[in-house]
């Protein structure tokens, strides 16, 4: 049986970084993939400044397009856009960008291995075994990095409450839409969906097209896509690599780590509510679980328990306001369009989104008046993110 520090199942760009922040570290790291890189993964690609600021590699050899400026409609009507002057969201493709990130994370020192499913987990007193098909390691830790599909947090028994929403989208090549239209130009179509938006983001030489929402919205998703497809000039039939794929969502209760494992990522349900970005999430989840997984290999902690509270406590007001504001699009979308269109708001999405703060509660002066009415909006809505608040 091979022997390691840490074994982390699933390269995206959570357990890639993960990875690699332990094997920088010092330690002894396997990181395992079922699909064989590079692979893709069904993802909109759009990387916030706020998620580049946590990637602790650089990503820029990856990226094909920045977007400064995003346009918001609603219902395809009533439309506003906002931005222009500094970046907002870098645009990769996820088989180019988690291709990267594991090229780094062997670099940095891990021990790869892609093609090879992880078919069971034991964990034990002082470490877990990891099992697959035809082999076995023995690890001091284990970071459950394997997506929202994946094995680690449902066999260790982690997930019992997540809710899910779920995407389902397509690229279309230049040749069919506009590059002066979309190029650096993020655009999102909200009042579609309950609990989602349709988006257009720009890429090399295409943009991507979808939408999401709730999961039991799944059904009629093919449909709305050709409906947004056609507002924005294009046939379905031009949409290539159509797919769909769940955004898991944890409750302010879900488990995130216990003795020697822990969960990042989708695994964890780290997803943002309101937008469904869940990079950030990922890179900042595989900072604090490396840190655990360092002071237990270190003998300063003696289990990954304390990552829960802290990562919790981390995205806590994040969380709220997200799931606030998803609760007033969904039973208020016109007033809440008409607030979040002002230009003071704007600008707090703009920090917001840059990582210049890293939540609403850090946003003073002007902003607050018009930040209180949408608090008030999520109140009205039933405060649907009050229970992450004291998480
Ligand atoms: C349609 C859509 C659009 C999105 N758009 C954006 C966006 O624009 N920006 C953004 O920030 N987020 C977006 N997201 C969310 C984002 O894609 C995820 O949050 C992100 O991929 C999570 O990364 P991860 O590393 O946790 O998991 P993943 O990227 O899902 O990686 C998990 C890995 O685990 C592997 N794995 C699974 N099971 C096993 C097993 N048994 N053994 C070994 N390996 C296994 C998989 O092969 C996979 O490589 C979008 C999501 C969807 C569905």
């Amino acid at each position: 049986m091979e022997r390691f520090d840490a074994v982390v199942v699933g390269a995206g760009p959570a357990g890639s970084t993960a990875a690699w922040r332990l094997a920088r570290a010092g330690a002894s790291v396997l990181l395992i993939d079922r699909a064989r890189f590079p692979r893709d993964k069904p993802c909109g690609g759009g990387l916030t400044l706020r998620a580049v600021r946590e990637a602790p590699v650089d990503v820029s050899p990856v990226v094909e397009d920045v977007v400064d400026r995003m346009e918001l409609r609603l219902n395809f009507g009533r439309t506003f856009e906002r931005g222009g002057d500094k970046p907002l969201v870098w645009m990769t493709q996820r088989r180019r960008l988690d291709a990267h990130l594991l090229e780094e994370a062997a670099r940095a020192g891990t021990v790869v291995r892609d093609g090879v499913r992880v078919t069971g987990l034991t964990e034990e007193p002082d470490g877990v075994t990891v099992s697959w098909e035809g082999g076995r390691a023995r690890s001091a830790v284990l970071v459950g990095a394997d997506g929202a599909n994946g094995l680690s947090a449902r066999s260790l028994g982690f997930t019992s409450s997540y809710v899910h929403g779920v995407a389902f989208e397509g690229n279309v090549r230049y040749d069919h839409v506009s590059q002066g239209r979309y190029g650096g130009r993020v655009v999102v179509e909200l009042g579609g969906i309950p609990g989602g938006y349709g988006w257009v983001f720009p890429k090399g030489d295409h943009v991507n097209v979808g939408l999401g929402g709730w999961e039991e919205e799944g059904p009629r998703l093919r449909t709305e896509l050709r409906r947004l497809c056609a507002e924005h000039g294009v046939c379905l039939e031009d949409l290539e690599e159509i797919r769909g794929y769940r955004l898991p969502l944890r409750e302010p209760t879900s488990v995130l780590a216990r003795g020697r494992s822990l969960v990042v990522g989708d695994a964890a349900g780290l997803v943002d509510p309101v937008s469904g970005d869940g990079m950030f999430e990922g890179f900042l989840s595989a900072q604090y679980a490396s840190e655990a997984v360092l002071d237990v290999l270190a003998g300063r902690a003696g289990a990954l328990e304390p990552y829960g509270p802290r990562l919790a406590g981390r995205l806590a007001r994040q969380l709220w306001a997200s799931w606030g504001v998803k609760g007033a699009l969904d039973r208020f979308p016109r007033t809440t369009f008409a607030v979040a269109r002002t230009q003071i708001v704007w600008r707090a999405v703009e920090r917001l989104v840059r990582g210049e703060v890293s939540d609403i509660g850090e946003v003073h002066g002007l902003a607050r008046p018009p930040l209180k009415a949408l608090a008030l909006l999520a109140r009205a809505a039933g405060d649907p993110g009050r229970a992450y608040r004291g998480a």
